[in-house]
């Protein structure tokens, strides 16, 4: 059998703040292997912590973490952000793109810092906002799109490299009904495509086109499932037509 992609075993994460311990994980054991997967559970249950872990933003207290074999809760922080760079993007529920420059130039950005010149950086970088279907808008700065599109400039940014997992902590969080079904069409067919998307989000509307739902609560796993996905795609077709952009 290969290695999934993602083992965690016991992993413990414990903040201290002067005097005060606060035991974010408590001993988590999870294995991913290929899905989306969508993580839950009230506000403080530690949801974010576990995906920063996940995304090697952040290392456990104790516990073991095997991300495609590799076990990175040894990793110092050169290693670590080398890891990061090659396999997995991030996606925030506040988009975090740069406001001054171009969705071209904001999806180029993880190009740079990995060194691909600059017209091959720039064919990739188009390329990934095709397959977000933004190929139309890669002049437009962010403040020249709806919240819907960048967002889509975010997941092309978290796509860029040679991402296999993809890390989004309530990517859907700032965004209407509507445009969250997009953005969930999307991610599925990122999955259908291969790559591994584990998001955060408060709402069952949401995880219900998941094809596995984790809920943690104090820290713990309460309950991992898997599902048949509902999809977006067709889901989409059932709702009113979006506002005419220009
Ligand atoms: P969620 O994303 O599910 O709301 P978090 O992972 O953000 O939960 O937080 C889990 C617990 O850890 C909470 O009690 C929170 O206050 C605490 N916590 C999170 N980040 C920090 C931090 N950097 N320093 C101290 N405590 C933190
Ligand atoms: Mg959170």
């Amino acid at each position: 059998m290969t290695e999934p992609l993602i083992h965690l075993e016991s992993i413990v994460k414990t903040y201290v703040m002067g005097d005060v311990e606060v035991r974010a994980l408590r001993g988590v054991d999870l294995d991913i292997d290929q899905g989306l997967i969508a993580i839950m559970g009230a506000s403080g249950s530690g949801k974010s912590t576990l995906m920063n872990v996940i995304g090697c933003l952040d290392r456990p207290t104790s516990g073991k973490y095997l991300l495609t074999g590799q076990d990175v809760s040894k990793m110092g922080h050169n290693e670590l952000a080398d890891i990061r760079n090659k396999v997995i993007g991030f996606v925030f529920q506040s988009f975090q793109l740069l406001t001054r420059t171009s969705a071209l130039e904001n999806v180029e950005l993880p190009l740079m810092y990995a060194g691909v010149a600059g017209r091959e950086r720039h064919r990739r970088a188009r390329e990934a906002l095709e397959r977000v279907g933004l190929g139309g808008r890669v002049h437009h700065h962010p403040n020249q799109l709806s919240g819907g599109q960048q967002q889509r400039v975010a997941i092309a940014r978290a796509i860029v490299g040679r991402t296999r997992l993809l890390v989004a902590d309530e990517p859907t969080g700032n965004l209407d009904s509507r445009t969250s079904v997009e953005i969930m069409a999307l991610f599925q067919e990122l999955w259908r495509e291969g790559i591994t998307i584990i998001l955060v989000t408060h709402e069952p509307d949401i995880a219900a086109y998941a094809s596995r739902v984790v809920v943690l609560k104090d820290g713990v796993l309460r309950s991992d499932v898997e599902q048949q996905a509902r999809d977006a795609r067709a889901e989409l077709a059932t709702l009113p037509p979006p506002e005419v952009l220009t």
